[in-house]
Formats: structure tokens, sequence, C-alpha cells
């Protein structure tokens, strides 16, 4: 970080800023400006509350250098893959995840998994308990639903995906499903970040419609400085003025998020669009963008659907659209 001190502060209190620094194990320098003194301090600042030096007398402002994540970093790592089992490998192979938005019944499920392993879908998604606007809209089937992801999953040589939504289900996320996601509205619920820090499962971490890029990196960091390395990121949207869509795609975060960390980054075009018409571009474009993968919502029937029907993909549209991303990533290996 820099210091910044306004030219002709009290010698006092420059001496003051000075100890505090020395105080906290922190070297420096002085320069002096035309109109400013500046401080550029080295040390370990992750641990410390930089409200202690912005309220120094004689402080006018401070200047962050380093992030407030670091293992996340690619300073840390330069790649991660994020390995299933069975061949499935998020990060060094393109990785299709698709599924109903909820667990809704067994047959229904059963016979969505099996379209989209014919297509050779390995992930299969389905929310179990639901993050809802409204306490009155459909709740989700909770651990039954879960129990039935397990199985039809399992049927069908597929992995597994669900969102957790309270700390309290961990035991039983970690026993049935494979991927454990955060939806975007939990990404700032640092107590549950914490506990699946410290689970064996991988966890797929969505990012807030109301983050930066530096907020959802800093919550990535929660998990993996609590041990567990095998963290998904998924970009969803952000709140935008513009109502044309159910949230903001923000497409180009996906090269900005891969530069600054080693972990896989897919793209959530579903819940971002909220309208299946543009679900199949918007998908291309993520990959033309370095996506690893994306999450895509499917239903046999999208209207029957008791949650977001709107923006799944029917069976139809869902086969033409990965068909063709298929073919984008078979173009990008051969020739990009
Ligand atoms: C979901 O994937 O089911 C979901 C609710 O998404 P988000 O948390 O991104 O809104
Ligand atoms: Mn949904």
């Amino acid at each position: 970080m820099i210091i910044v001190v306004k030219k002709g502060t009290n010698e006092e209190f420059l001496d003051n800023i000075k100890e505090t620094l020395l105080a906290n194990g922190m070297s420096f320098d002085v320069l002096q400006g035309s109109s400013y003194i500046l401080i550029p301090v080295a040390g370990d600042l992750t641990t410390s509350d930089m409200g202690r030096f912005k309220s120094l007398p004689g402080v006018e402002r401070i200047i962050n250098i380093s992030k407030p994540y670091y293992m996340v970093s690619k300073n840390y790592r330069e790649k991660s893959v994020v390995d299933l089992g069975d061949g499935v490998l998020i990060g060094e192979n393109f990785t299709m995840i698709s599924g109903p938005c909820s667990v809704e019944r067994a047959d229904s499920l059963d016979k969505i998994a099996a379209f989209l392993s014919s297509l050779g879908v390995k992930i299969l998604r389905g929310g179990t308990f639901k993050m809802r606007t409204s306490p009155y809209s459909f709740q989700g089937l909770g651990e039954n639903g879960v129990k039935i992801l397990n199985e039809t999953a399992k049927r069908y040589n597929m992995k597994s995906v669900s969102e957790i939504v309270d700390v309290r289900h961990i035991d039983l996320f970690e026993q049935y499903i494979d991927i454990i996601q955060v939806g975007a509205r939990n990404m700032m619920n640092f107590a549950l970040l914490k506990e699946l820090g410290k689970c064996s499962k991988p966890v797929l971490l969505k990012r807030s419609a109301n983050a930066t890029i530096d907020e959802f990196l800093s919550s990535a960091e929660y998990i993996m400085a609590e041990g567990n390395e095998n963290i998904i990121l998924c970009e969803r949207g952000i709140t935008s003025f513009d109502d044309s869509t159910r949230s903001m795609v923000n497409i180009a975060a996906i090269p900005i998020i891969k530069g600054l960390t080693h972990l896989p980054v897919i793209l959530d075009p579903s819940h971002s669009v909220g309208n299946f018409k543009y679900v199949p571009d918007v998908s291309e474009a993520a990959v033309v963008l370095g996506a690893d993968g994306l999450i895509i919502e499917t239903h046999f029937n999208p209207i029957s659907a008791l949650s977001d029907g709107y923006q799944s993909l029917n069976f139809e549209h869902f086969e033409s659209m990965y068909k063709k991303i298929l073919k984008l990533c078979e173009f990008k290996k051969e020739n990009l």
C-alpha cells in the first residue's frame, strides 16, 4: 500500500505514522513529493486492518497495491484442475453441466439425465433447497431431492451438483453430492464458506450479482484458506439498470477472472440471460472467450417446470446448442 500524507503535516503525526508501521513489522520508505509525502509500505498486509492506518492523524488517503487474496491468485499457482474422478476434469477439458433448475420428481429427473448423458454430458445439476424470492414459491424437495439427484446421477454414470443453503446441510451434501454449489445469494455467507473449506467435496462458487471480481475472489479465498483447493468459479451475471435480461451477462469477466486466478471459470448463461432464446448465443461467446465450462438449465417441458422454465432449454434446443459448442471447442483446440 501507499500512504499519502499532505505536505506540511505536523512532524509529530509523521513520526507517529512511522512508529505505527514499525510496530506492525512493516518496512517503508518516505518520498517527498511537491504536494504530498508518499510512504510506500511493504509487509504482510493481508492480516492488517487498513482502517488502522487510514485513521492515523495526517493520513490523507491509502492506495492499495496488493489484492485481498493470495491462494486463489496466479501468484500461488498457474492452473488448477478439479478432478471428479472417472475422467471428469474441470479446467482440463471443456465441461458441460446441465439439468433442471430444481429436482422436481424422480421420474422427470431420470428423463432429463437419460437425455443429457446420451449426448455425453457428465455432470447433472438440480436444485434441492431452493433460494426463492417468495416463500410461497416451490422451495425444492430438500433432503429427498438430494437423494433423488444422487441416485439418478449414479444411474447414468454422471456426477451431481446441487446448491447448499445452510451450513447444517454440509454432512448431507458431502455424503450424496459430488460438487457443492454456493449460490449467488450466499457468496458472502462467510460462515458457510469457511465450513465448506474444511469439507472433502469440490465447491462451485457463484458470483453474487452485486459483487466485484475482487470480492468474488476473496470469497473463494475463504474456502481455499481453510484447506479446500477444489473450487470452480461461476460467473452468473450482475445487476444492471437494463432489464432486458434477468442480469447483465458480464462476458468480459471470463478472461478477466481467468487472468487473475488459477481456478477453473465457468459461465451460467441461464440465470444471467434469464431467457432460453439467448442462452445458445451467450454460451458460444463464453466458449470463445475461454470459459472452462457452462452450467445450463434444461427441461423436457420447460413450460411445466416448477422453477425457471422460461430460461430452460428444451431437449431440441439443448442438443443443437451442445453440438455447436462441441464443434467450437474442437475448432479452438485445432486452430487457436
Ligand atoms: C441456481 O443455479 O440454481 C441458482 C439459483 O443460481 P444463482 O445462485 O446464480 O441465482
Ligand atoms: Mn434456476
